[in-house]
């Protein structure tokens, strides 16, 4: 039986194409592109090509770009590295950071890190129900101490779509830097460091059917930040050692495929998305606000839809770029009635692949702080179900999946006594 993956905000598996395209980089072309010969001279090439390539992408001047390991190297890099050089020209004040609770742990953790060693003062702002920042109470945040804004694009659990542009305006006219992790947004919107008005952006190429290991940083010219690996110097200082030549080969191949297939594919999981949300709605039974969970009534399986709802009306791309609030690969709902780690062991003995809250903090059982930002119950925040669709998903194996997961429930519904 082959496998349903529904997990591609995880990982995503490399693109065939650029596999191929990264093959020569680990044989005939394995030279180090700092040396002066020609093997050297073929790898730095290759990594010119892609730096190339990629700031066409990005809307960016070919050296606002440092490669890195992944995003959590950019992350630390942006923050550590901005507030480095902030400290450097403001000695004796404490810089402030304005971030969204909906944050990365690579971006979470080292912002409470900082401020746990009292270097940084985090200012954490608020976010709807739907889990969208607004740009007014950033703009009532901001001060003379704030030496950073970081918000993430586009959330990794609930796949919601913060207002980039306007709060891109707003750090620009009050002259602070603003970093955005792009990581879930690449390849699914428009990702436009140009049309965001950014200072700082970071993507991970594993996302994207790319390679794992590979990611970069987007550094506007201007931009004062201090590298945070010392070494040979690689990446103009910003980030010593020697360059992964195959992988950023790849994750320029990768991110050209994806900007090519992004308009299509938008469309396809636009539909697969409300295909999916029509048949919790018609098969579930929707929870109503403030119901706890022993009054849901005994034949029906109750969910709590998380995240912004997708518009009907999204027809293509233009029209959907000033309404969209989600991407549509992204699906999020609650079953509070339901064990997370039974329900989560049965899919998989079924064949079919999908998270419990996120990846990057699965393991631990402890309630989303993604969730509890939105105003999930506890029990609602430790049973969130994540579906994130890729190129391979289709209408069958979706349906297929869905239909699971109801029979599951109910299964799990009987055998926790729910039914009496
Ligand atoms: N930011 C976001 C929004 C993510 O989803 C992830 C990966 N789950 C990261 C940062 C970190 O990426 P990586 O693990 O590839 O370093």
């Amino acid at each position: 039986m082959a496998r349903i993956y529904l997990d591609h905000a995880a990982t995503t598996p490399l693109d065939a194409d650029v596999f191929s395209q990264m093959i020569p980089y680990f044989s005939e072309n394995f030279g180090n592109p700092s040396s002066l010969y020609r093997e050297g001279q073929v790898a730095r090439t290759a990594i010119d090509d892609a730096r190339l390539t990629i700031s066409k992408i990005l809307d960016c001047h070919l050296d606002e770009i440092i490669f890195t390991s992944g995003a959590t190297e950019s992350n630390n890099l942006a923050i550590q590295g901005v507030i480095e050089s902030w400290k450097k020209n403001f000695p004796e004040k404490t810089p402030e950071v304005i971030a969204s609770p909906l944050e990365h742990s690579s971006v979470k953790n080292v912002l409470e890190d900082l401020s746990e060693k009292n270097e940084i003062l985090v200012h954490w702002c608020g976010v709807s129900k739907e889990g969208m920042v607004d740009p007014e109470e950033i703009k009532s945040l901001l001060s003379e101490n704030t030496a950073l804004v970081t918000i993430v694009a586009v959330n990794n659990e609930i796949g919601v779509i913060q207002p980039l542009s306007r709060i891109g305006r707003l750090c620009e006219k009050n002259k602070v830097p603003f970093h955005i992790d792009a990581v879930q947004a690449f390849g699914q919107i428009k990702t436009s460091a140009l049309y965001w008005k950014c200072d700082l952006l970071s993507l991970s190429a594993h996302k994207f059917y790319g390679p794992k290991g590979a990611g970069l940083l987007f550094v506007k010219t201007g931009t004062e930040i201090c590298e945070q690996m010392l070494g040979g110097g690689q990446e103009r200082h910003y980030r010593s050692g020697t360059e992964n030549v195959p992988a950023i080969v790849g994750m320029a191949a990768a991110m050209e495929i994806s900007e090519k297939k992004r308009e299509e594919e938008f469309l396809r999981l636009t539909k697969l998305h409300l295909l999916a949300r029509d048949f919790l709605a018609q098969n579930f039974w929707k929870i109503p606000e403030k119901t706890d969970v022993d009054d849901i009534p005994e034949d029906v399986i109750g969910y709590k839809w998380n995240g912004p709802e997708i518009s009907d009306s999204i027809k293509n791309l233009e029209n959907s770029q000033n309404i969209l609030s989600r991407v549509p690969s992204n699906l999020h709902f609650s079953l509070p009635e339901i064990s997370g780690e039974s329900f989560l062991m049965r899919m998989d003995l079924e064949g079919i692949s999908l998270s419990l809250g996120s990846a990057c903090s699965a393991g631990m059982m402890e309630p989303s702080h993604v969730l509890t930002a939105i105003g999930c119950s506890f029990d609602e925040a430790q049973t969130g179900v994540r579906l994130t669709f890729g190129r391979e998903t289709t209408e069958d194996n979706l349906l297929f999946s869905l239909e699971k997961i109801l029979e599951i429930s109910k299964n799990l519904k009987m055998s926790q006594g729910f039914f009496g």
